[in-house]
C-alpha cells in the first residue's frame, strides 16, 4: 500500500527519512529505478543535484520551428494515422494557424494517444523538433498536456542525470514536490560562521541548488554551504567516535620489553630513529588504560612491519593474544614467515589462517585460539568478517587498510572486544591538511624517514613510440637475474579509451620472452591471482604484465624494474605506490614511465615531481593540488565515498575553517548537530561502546 502524502509531507522533519515509496506516485517500479540511483529515502533525493537545465521556455508557432531545438508548442489535434503494419510508428497530425507538425510515437498504444491527444482539442507539446521527409516532426514528446498547464511546461527545467525507467516528467513530479515542501530547520551555525562565508540557510541553499536558474558550480554559496555541512558533520562524527574511544577503559598491558629487546638484538639491521619513536608511541598506548585506536602511516618500504612485530612482542609478553591481518593471503604468508623467523627462539606460538587453510586445520586453529593455545594469529582481512573467538585478544593490527572506510573501522574496533588495542597500517599517504577529515577518529603515527640502506628508485620517462628499446633493457635486467613488472591501465583493448591493455602487451611480450612472461589482472579469481603471484615470487616467471592489482606490501626481492604504460592515466600518488613495488631488496630499483607523444605542461610537471621526490607525503600533497583529493585515496577502490559534495581542492578554505570551528565547539553540546548528521547519513557510523 502506498500512502498519498498531502502537501504537508514535512509536517515532521523526520519524514525526510521515510522511504521514497511514501511519496505519491512512487510505486514499486519507480522505487526500483530510483534505487539504482542510490535513492531510497526521501532525503537521498535532496543530494542528487541537477547538472544543468532544459530550456522549454521558447514557445513558438509552427512557422518558427527550429530543427534540433527543444521547443514548446500549442497545437490543435487534427488527424490520427495509425498504420496497421508492425514497427511503423503511430502519427498524429497537428496544426496551428501557421503550419503543421507530425507528432510521432514509437511503442505507444492507440488508446493512450487518443486520450492525451483528443481530436480537435488544443494541447501543449514540448520536445525536440526534427525534420523528416519534408515534414516537421516531434517524436515521443517530453510533455503533452492541456493548455492550462502552460506554466508548468513552459520554463527552464532543472536537468538531472536519470537512469533507465526515469524520465524528466516523472522525476520532476517527485523532486519538485519534495523541494517545495522542505521543512524549516533551526540553524546549527552561529552568526559569525554564516556571515564569514555568506551562507544562507540549509533550506534556501537546497532550494537554490535545485532551481534551474541557479548555476551549480562548486563555488556558488549554496553549494558551499552544503559542502560545509558535510565537512562539519564528518568531523563531528569522527570526533565523537574518538571521544568514545578515549572513554572506554581497558586492562592495561604491563610489559618490560624483555621479549622485544631479545628480538631486536637478533635483527640484522638497526631500527631507524623514526621507527623507535613510533614504537614508543604505540607502547605508551598499550600500557595505558585507554583503548588504542591508532593509524601508522608510512610510505611503501618505510618498515612498518617490524614496528608491528616489535609491539606485538610486547603485547605477547603480557600473555594477551595478538592478531595481524593483511589484505591477501600472499602478504599474510610473508608476514607469517617473517614472524616465525623473528620469534623462532621464543615460546610464542604462531599460526596462519587464510581462505586457503583447509577445513580440518581451520577448525583446529579456531579451537586452539579459543583455548589460548595460539598466541599470535596471522591471516587475511576477510577473517575478520567472520566470527573468530579468542581467549584474550589484546591487539589487532590491520596491514594495508587503505580500503577501509570509517564504517569498517568502527566495526573492526568493536569486534576486538574490551581489552583489544587496534593499530591500522597504511601506505597511502594522506596530505596533512586532510588528516583530521579522514582519520579524525584515530591517533596518528607517521614513518617519514626510510631505512638508510634503501636506494631511492630511479624514475625515467619515455615516449611510447620508443617502446622497442625496452626489450633490450628487459634483457639486461633478466641477465642480472632480476624481475620486471609491466603495468597497463586496461585489461582488454577498448573501443573508446585509447589506453594500452594487459592482454595486448602480454601477447607482445610473450613473443619475445615466451617462457618468462605471465599476465595478471583483477578479473581473475583470487586463487588464480595468488597462484600467479606465487609463481612470480618463486621466480618461475620473470615478467609480470598486470593492471594495478599487484598488491601493495608484498616483498618481491628481485623485482627491480617496473614499466608503467600510459602513465598519464594514473595519479602521482598511485604512480609512487606502483614504483614502490620494486627495489625493496638492496638492489637499485628503476621505474620507467611511458607516455604518448605530446605531453601537456601539466604532465611534464607531474613527472618532474616524481623524479625529484621519493617522499610519499610530499607527493600526495602535490597530487592533491593537481588532481584533487578523490584520486589520492582511491574512491573507486574504497567502496565508501567520503564526501558527496565537498571537494578538498575547491573547498580547501572550508576544510581548514571547519577544523578550527570543530575545536571551538567540540566541548559544547553537539546535540544541535544531530539532525545534520542524519541528513548527511553519518548518524549510523557513530561508535557505540561494547562494554
Ligand atoms: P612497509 O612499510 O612497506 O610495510 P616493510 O615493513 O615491508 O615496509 O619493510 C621493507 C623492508 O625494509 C623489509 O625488508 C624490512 O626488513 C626492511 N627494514 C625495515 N626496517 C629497516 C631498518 N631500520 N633498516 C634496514 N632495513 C629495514
Ligand atoms: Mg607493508
Amino acid at each position: 500500500m502506498y500512502y498519498i502524502l498531502s502537501m504537508e509531507i514535512f509536517k515532521n522533519k523526520d519524514d525526510l527519512f521515510k522511504n521514497i515509496s511514501f511519496l505519491k506516485g512512487v510505486g514499486p517500479k519507480l522505487s526500483k529505478y530510483l534505487k539504482n540511483k542510490r535513492i531510497e529515502k526521501i532525503n537521498d533525493l535532496l543530494w542528487h543535484f541537477p547538472y544543468s537545465s532544459t530550456d522549454r521556455s521558447s514557445m513558438v508557432t509552427l512557422n518558427k520551428l527550429e530543427v534540433g531545438k527543444i521547443q514548446t508548442l500549442k497545437v490543435k489535434v487534427k488527424k490520427y494515422n495509425f498504420p496497421r503494419i508492425r514497427n511503423l510508428p503511430n502519427k498524429v497530425i497537428c496544426e496551428d494557424d501557421f503550419g503543421k507538425i507530425d507528432v510521432v510515437f514509437f511503442n505507444s498504444r492507440e488508446n493512450y494517444i487518443k486520450a492525451v491527444l483528443p481530436i480537435n482539442e488544443w494541447v501543449l507539446l514540448s520536445g525536440k523538433i526534427n525534420y523528416y521527409k519534408n515534414k516537421f516532426q516531434i517524436t515521443n514528446p517530453d510533455y503533452i498536456t492541456s493548455v492550462e498547464k502552460i506554466d508548468y511546461v513552459k520554463k527552464n527545467i532543472a536537468k538531472y542525470s536519470l537512469t533507465e525507467g526515469l524520465n524528466e516528467k516523472s522525476y520532476r513530479k517527485i523532486i519538485e514536490k519534495v523541494i517545495t515542501n522542505l521543512p524549516d530547520l533551526d540553524e546549527w551555525y552561529n552568526e559569525k560562521t554564516l556571515k564569514k562565508f555568506g551562507f544562507k540557510s540549509w533550506k534556501e541553499s537546497l532550494l537554490k541548488i535545485h532551481n534551474s536558474e541557479t548555476k551549480n558550480d562548486v563555488n556558488n554559496i549554496y553549494l558551499r554551504r552544503l559542502a560545509f555541512d558535510e565537512i562539519v558533520s564528518n568531523l563531528i562524527v569522527l570526533s565523537k567516535n574518538r571521544k568514545k574511544f578515549k572513554e572506554s577503559k581497558k586492562e592495561n598491558k604491563n610489559f618490560n620489553n624483555s621479549l622485544s629487546t631479545n628480538i631486536l638484538g637478533n635483527l640484522n639491521f638497526k631500527l631507524t630513529q623514526n621507527q623507535e619513536k613510533v614504537i614508543g608511541e604505540i607502547n605508551n598506548d598499550l600500557k595505558s588504560d585507554k583503548k588504542m585506536f591508532r593509524i601508522l602511516q608510512g610510505d611503501v618500504g618505510s618498515g612498518k612491519t617490524i614496528v608491528s612485530l616489535i609491539t606485538s612482542a610486547n603485547v605477547l609478553e603480557t600473555g594477551f593474544q595478538t592478531s595481524l591481518m593483511a589484505p591477501t593471503s600472499i602478504l599474510a604468508k610473508q608476514h607469517f614467515n617473517l614472524a616465525k623467523k623473528i620469534f623462532e627462539k621464543t615460546q610464542i606460538k604462531i599460526e596462519i589462517l587464510t581462505g586457503k587453510t583447509e577445513l580440518k586445520k581451520r577448525k583446529k586453529i579456531l579451537e586452539k585460539l579459543k583455548k589460548g593455545e595460539i598466541d599470535f594469529l596471522i591471516g587475511t582481512h576477510a577473517l575478520f568478517q567472520k566470527k573468530i573467538e579468542f581467549k584474550n585478544l589484546g591487539y589487532i593490527i590491520i596491514d594495508e587498510q587503505h580500503k577501509f572506510g570509517v564504517r569498517q573501522r568502527m566495526s573492526l574496533a568493536q569486534k576486538g572486544g574490551k581489552n583489544c588495542d587496534v593499530l591500522l597500517m597504511s601506505a597511502t599517504p594522506i596530505p596533512r591538511t586532510m588528516m583530521l577529515t579522514i582519520y579524525g577518529d584515530m591517533d596518528v603515527s607517521r614513518l617519514i624517514e626510510k631505512p638508510k640502506n634503501r636506494l631511492p628508485i630511479l624514475t625515467y620517462s619515455k615516449p611510447e613510440k620508443k617502446i622497442d628499446e625496452l626489450v633490450e633493457i628487459i634483457k639486461k635486467e633478466l641477465s642480472k637475474n632480476n624481475q620486471i613488472f609491466w603495468v597497463c591501465p586496461l585489461i582488454n583493448d577498448s573501443q573508446i579509451l585509447n589506453y594500452s591493455s594487459v592482454a595486448n602487451r602480454y601477447k607482445w611480450l610473450k613473443k619475445k620472452f615466451p617462457s618468462q612472461t605471465d599476465i595478471l589482472h583483477g578479473e581473475l579469481k583470487q586463487e588464480e591471482k595468488d597462484f600467479k603471484l606465487e609463481k612470480f615470487l618463486q621466480k618461475k616467471t620473470k615478467i609480470l604484465v598486470s593492471t594495478t592489482v599487484i598488491e601493495v606490501g608484498i616483498d618481491f626481492p628481485d623485482a627491480n624494474l617496473i614499466i608503467i604504460e600510459n602513465a598519464n592515466k594514473f595519479g602521482l600518488a598511485q604512480l609512487h605506490q606502483l614504483r614502490g613495488r620494486v627495489g625493496r631488496g638492496s638492489k637499485q630499483g628503476k621505474c620507467i614511465l611511458l607516455f604518448k607523444d605530446n605531453l601537456s605542461k601539466n604532465s611534464i610537471q607531474r613527472i618532474k615531481i616524481l623524479k625529484k621526490s621519493s617522499d610519499g607525503f610530499f607527493i600526495a600533497e602535490e597530487d592533491m593540488k593537481m588532481r584533487g583529493f578523490g584520486d589520492i585515496i582511491g574512491y573507486q577502490q574504497s567502496g565508501e565515498k567520503f564526501f558527496k559534495i565537498a571537494d578538498p581542492v575547491n573547498h580547501g578554505d572550508l576544510f581548514i575553517y571547519a577544523e578550527n570551528y570543530l575545536k571551538e565547539i567540540e566541548n559544547d553540546n553537539l546535540d544541535k548537530f544531530n539532525f545534520l548528521l542524519k541528513l548527511n547519513d553519518k548518524a549510523e557510523i557513530l561508535y557505540t561502546k561494547n562494554d
